[in-house]
């Protein structure tokens, strides 16, 4: 079996031997029973069966093993949320004192993640671009233990030299992880590159429906062992009814990208030949299943920005992504808000850029509402 739209809907489930569920059932409990001391004990000696959900359930076994088969790597966990997913990655390989570089548009959840909160626990980051390999390698450090980046990044949609990044690692002996949240394993396999780590965001593609929150992490078998310990002994686990949507919804992941790429490429194919849409953020290549499915877009000054998002009409706004259904954000009020001016300025975060997560919709309908909202706003 080797195609991802087979391999999509065969891994993971390993069906009860007795009962021979088609769908997975839902093992919403807390723990596991056992009828002797003898079973008891053969639990800790063998590790083949379960124990107490925080330290591991089918349904979110499920999910990690899915995501593993799906991203070509030995092993994967299943966590509460896409940052504790990045959470327990990062700690599989770093500890205090160490020193970590990471690509300066990262997920801003991510960027705050690193400069405060693993900063207080003693673990440094530097923050620079990551387009010239010299400015990466001139911020390693003696304690430099990992590269970390994404395959698409927010909102501008750059596309990682993942080449260069594992290049660097080798020759710098350092780890590498990526966020892989925009791309899915449907468009990049970044483990297969040499990438050691890759986490995503579940709640965006893996599950689609935005119905739930939930991360999973997958890499080399030792660093997914750790990160595995860290889900436990953080209590950062993924219940195990957001596990079985997740991965209910991961069933239709190469149809849902199929589609919602070519719904993306065609609203930027338009949206580029709009007199009042001064740039289109889209990438000119990545995968030969398509290129992905968010767009940004500079707006002409001459629109007006609150006008504009009030002519949307069945086009929601949302400070998220990845649904079936198209929607807007709008970076500069959600998630880089945060962000000192001069960040915003640098980066190109302005009043007139506009993110859209593009869903399964028919594509025109799509191309003319977004026509529409623009016309409206003149
Ligand atoms: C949403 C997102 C995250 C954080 O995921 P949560 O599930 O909200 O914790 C991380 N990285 C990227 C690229 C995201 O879009």
């Amino acid at each position: 079996m080797k195609k991802f739209e087979t391999k999509v809907l065969h891994s993971g489930y390993k069906q009860d031997k007795t009962i021979k569920s088609k769908a997975t059932p839902i093992y919403q409990t807390s723990a596991f029973t056992f009828s002797s001391l003898e079973e008891l004990e053969g639990f800790y000696q063998t590790n083949s069966s379960y124990l107490y959900t925080r330290t591991g359930n089918p349904n979110t076994d499920e999910l990690g093993g899915l995501a593993a088969q799906l991203e070509g790597a030995p092993a994967g966990v299943a966590s509460s949320s896409g940052l504790s997913a990045i959470l327990v990655g990062i700690l599989s390989v770093a500890k205090a004192g160490d020193h970590i570089i990471a690509a300066e548009d990262v997920y801003g959840g991510t960027f705050h993640m690193l400069k405060e909160e693993l900063k207080h626990l003693g673990i440094e980051t530097s923050f620079v671009s990551f387009v010239q390999q010299e400015e990466i390698e001139r911020a390693i450090k003696e304690n430099t233990v990992l590269l970390y980046s994404e395959t698409i990044t927010n909102p501008f949609m750059r596309v990682e030299d993942i080449q260069q990044m594992v290049s660097i690692a080798k020759k710098h002996s350092l780890k590498t992880m990526v966020d892989n949240t925009f791309a899915t394993p449907y468009l990049l396999r970044p483990y297969e590159s040499g990438i050691n780590i890759v986490a995503h965001s579940a709640t965006k593609y893996f599950g689609g429906h935005s119905d739930v929150t939930a991360g999973v992490v997958v890499g080399d078998a030792e660093l997914i062992q750790k990160a595995r310990e860290k889900v436990v002994n953080l209590g950062a686990n993924l219940s195990p009814f957001e596990a079985w949507l997740t991965c209910r919804g991961a069933k239709t992941l190469s149809l849902r990208m199929e589609k919602q790429s070519r719904n993306a490429a065609a609203l930027a194919r338009a949206l580029k030949e709009n007199e009042l849409v001064d740039r289109v953020y889209y990438p000119d290549y990545v995968s030969p299943n398509g290129n992905g499915a968010m767009v940004s877009i500079q707006l002409s000054q001459d629109l007006d920005i609150s006008a504009f998002f009030k002519s949307l009409g069945w086009v929601k706004i949302v400070p998220t992504l990845a649904g079936v259904e198209t929607t807007v954000s709008y970076p500069l009020g959600t998630s880089h808000r945060a962000l000192p001016p001069e960040a915003q300025e640098r980066l190109g975060i302005n009043t007139h850029v506009v993110r859209i997560s593009v869903g399964i919709e028919d594509s025109e309908d799509i191309v003319e509402q977004f026509s529409e909202a623009i016309r409206l706003s003149r």
